[in-house]
């Protein structure tokens, strides 16, 4: 069975409505798994429609390739731990990357071959090779970063800024020189060229700005597979390739807006990567004039609470604790304390990591407040529970110019009665500044694993307490 062109044009437009669907879908919660389903179904039709076009001559290497690809990709998916999905996101846009890549430079093979190029496809092909090897390149070293492979602190020297604009210009230059001319050399350099800007771009990159760049590489990966629909004349890729690119764009501008800074502060930023904090736990916490506390002082003062507040960060993630936390949550409210979530956009090591967790372990979504929405509730709170949080409730973004931080909008809770800090040690968070909250006199810090901390929480609570 062959499709028409216009049954593929049909199939097309639906993938696309489809996919719309299901960005809409993603854009809550509790509608976010019909997303999904819309976007797999949208997906399928897309690959059926296409595998059953004219343009398909035959299906050997295509075969090949799915089985090769799907057998990967469920091995990955199986194994790959929620921590781990940043690295992994990182991942899968170095593929579209240099995918696009591969199909420019494929496609201007096959065309000189049949004498069919022009200077418009040239230029498309510029745009794709570009587009794909920055893509490819940067988020092959963002995954480096995330991975712990590569350091997460900023790499800068001198002159950097000059020298990324320089071979900037002159891989542009090579572009228009390829559109205009088809020379393979123009060609080569220019994508060796876009190599290199991929590794510059994202070096000077580290610490609290990681999220950005994974938004915006999200966003690159997109229009590399936009580049790449124009290549092929493909309508459907241009519009999933721009949905994808926009939407990358707007969750960059999202996650700047919650950190206060602007995108071309993070781009050409970098910032971060302080090393801070000291060795470990009570004795260092101890000398440091920071207070430490048991798991029944915090059930304590928790059990007589009117509200308590929890605030969920990367550690909770590490220490897979979510479940815990919502047996932590019904047996307060069996006692008549309001409980809240309060989330930070960074928390965690992906834009809506800690929702994601905190919505498989069931925690219903209106228990579960946003920035904006729980900071005016913290000086009323009682308790403050920080559950492997740190930066994103670190008091030096709003008090110390000199950090790194200063400036991103923090939970604020340090305002609330008491603060108990759940983690394993004084080591500061992901941007490497040390937590000025620590050292405030309602705060104390439980050492040891969130999970562990919290099961021992529920079991003083069941037990009766105190
Ligand atoms: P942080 O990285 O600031 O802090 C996490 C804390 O969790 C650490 O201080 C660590 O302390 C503690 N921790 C780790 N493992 C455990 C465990 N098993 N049990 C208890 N505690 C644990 O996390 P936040 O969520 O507060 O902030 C996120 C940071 O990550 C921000 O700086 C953000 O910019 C950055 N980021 C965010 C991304 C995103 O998209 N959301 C992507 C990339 C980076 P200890 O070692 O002492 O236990």
């Amino acid at each position: 069975m062959e499709l028409s062109v216009n049954a593929q044009a049909i199939a097309y437009l639906i993938s696309a409505i489809l996919f719309i669907l299901a960005l809409k879908g993603l854009t809550h919660p509790s509608t976010a798994r019909r997303g999904n389903y819309l976007g797999m179904a949208g997906m399928a039709l897309a690959i059926g429609a296409t595998l059953l076009g004219a343009e398909v001559q035959s299906y050997g290497f295509i075969i090949a390739g799915v089985v090769a690809g799907a057998v990967i990709g469920s091995v990955l998916a199986a194994r790959i731990q929620m921590t781990a999905m940043p690295q992994l996101v990182a991942a899968l846009h170095s593929f579209v990357g240099m995918a696009a890549v591969l199909v420019a430079i494929g496609t201007f093979i096959n065309k000189q071959a049949a004498d069919a190029l022009n200077p418009v496809l040239m230029g498309e092909l510029s745009a794709g090779v570009i587009i794909g090897a920055i893509t490819f390149t940067g988020s092959v070293i963002a995954f480096g970063k995330l991975q712990g492979i590569i350091s997460g602190k900023p790499v800068k020297f001198s002159g950097q800024h000059q020298l990324n604009a320089i071979i900037a210009l002159v891989t542009l230059g090579l572009g228009i020189h390829f559109a205009m001319t088809g020379s393979v050399w123009s060609l080569a350099l220019m994508t060796l060229l876009a190599f290199v800007i991929g590794v510059t771009l994202i070096i000077p990159i580290g610490g609290a700005d990681m999220p950005v760049i994974v938004s915006m590489l999200n966003s690159y990966s997109g229009w590399a597979a936009a580049a790449t629909g124009f290549t092929l004349g493909n309508n459907l890729l241009i519009i999933v390739g721009a949905l994808v690119g926009f939407s990358g764009a707007i969750l960059s501008f999202i996650m700047c807006r919650a950190m206060n800074r602007s995108i071309i502060n993070v781009v050409f930023g970098g910032f971060g990567g302080e090393t801070g904090g000291g060795e470990s736990a009570a004795a260092t916490a101890h000398e440091k004039g920071v207070k430490s506390a048991s798991v029944e002082d915090a059930v304590y003062w928790m059990e007589d609470a009117n509200r308590v507040i929890i605030i969920p960060g990367y550690g909770m993630a590490v220490a897979q604790a979510q479940h815990a936390l919502k047996e932590l949550m019904e047996l307060l409210e069996a006692k008549g304390v309001e409980v809240k979530f309060g989330v930070h956009p960074v928390a965690g090591r992906m834009p809506g990591h800690m929702n994601v967790l905190l919505a498989e372990a069931d925690i219903p979504y209106d228990h579960v407040q946003e920035m904006d929405e729980i900071n005016p509730d913290f000086p009323s709170t009682d308790v403050v529970l920080v559950v492997g949080a740190n930066d994103v409730v670190n008091p030096a973004a709003k008090s110390d110019s000199s950090s790194p931080i200063y400036g991103m909008p923090i939970l604020e809770a340090g305002k609330a009665r008491n603060v108990y800090f759940l983690k394993r040690s004084m080591r500061p968070g992901y941007s490497g500044v040390d937590n000025l909250l620590f050292y405030q006199d309602n705060c104390s810090l439980v050492f040891g694993d969130a999970k562990e901390t919290i099961e021992g929480m529920v079991t003083a609570l069941k037990g009766g307490g105190h």
